[in-house]
């Protein structure tokens, strides 16, 4: 089983997306992290120029993870290290993306984010106090 500190062990620190638009995915536990990959193996599928995501954990930034990295774990899994349990990642996953902006006025923060947990949204980057609400 993939572990979310195997994650957080596969980030880059000071990277960019190098346009396009900025995506992050949020985890806050083991349980997620799963579908989490299967998400990314498709969102980076879907598109070449899609190069990294933002990973935040608990509510803290973690760090880029880029495609070359996701597509390790899948190598990893094929091997079945680990167990069968995550040997096969299906193509059918879907994944919603959802856009968070920062509510203070004049504010031009805003993100989208792959998995997103309600209870426990980001912060704003620049505020840091205020969290980002979902864009209707
Ligand atoms: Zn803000």
């Amino acid at each position: 089983m993939i572990r979310l500190d195997d994650l957080k062990a596969k980030t880059h620190q000071n990277l960019r997306s190098e346009g396009g638009e900025e995506i992050a995915i949020m985890l806050d536990s083991d349980a997620k992290v799963k579908a989490a990959i299967q998400g990314l193996i498709k969102y980076f599928g879907e598109d070449e120029d899609r190069k990294a995501v933002r990973l935040i954990v608990k509510g803290e930034e973690s760090g880029w993870l880029t495609r070359s990295h996701i597509y390790d774990f899948v190598t990893f899994s094929a091997k079945g290290i680990g167990g069968g349990d995550d040997a096969s990642i299906p193509g059918e996953y879907h994944y919603h993306i959802m856009h968070l902006y920062c509510p203070v006025e004049g504010c031009m923060e805003g993100f989208g984010v792959m998995i997103f947990d309600e209870d426990n949204p980001p912060k704003c980057p620049v505020h840091r106090d205020v969290s980002m609400v979902i864009k209707q």
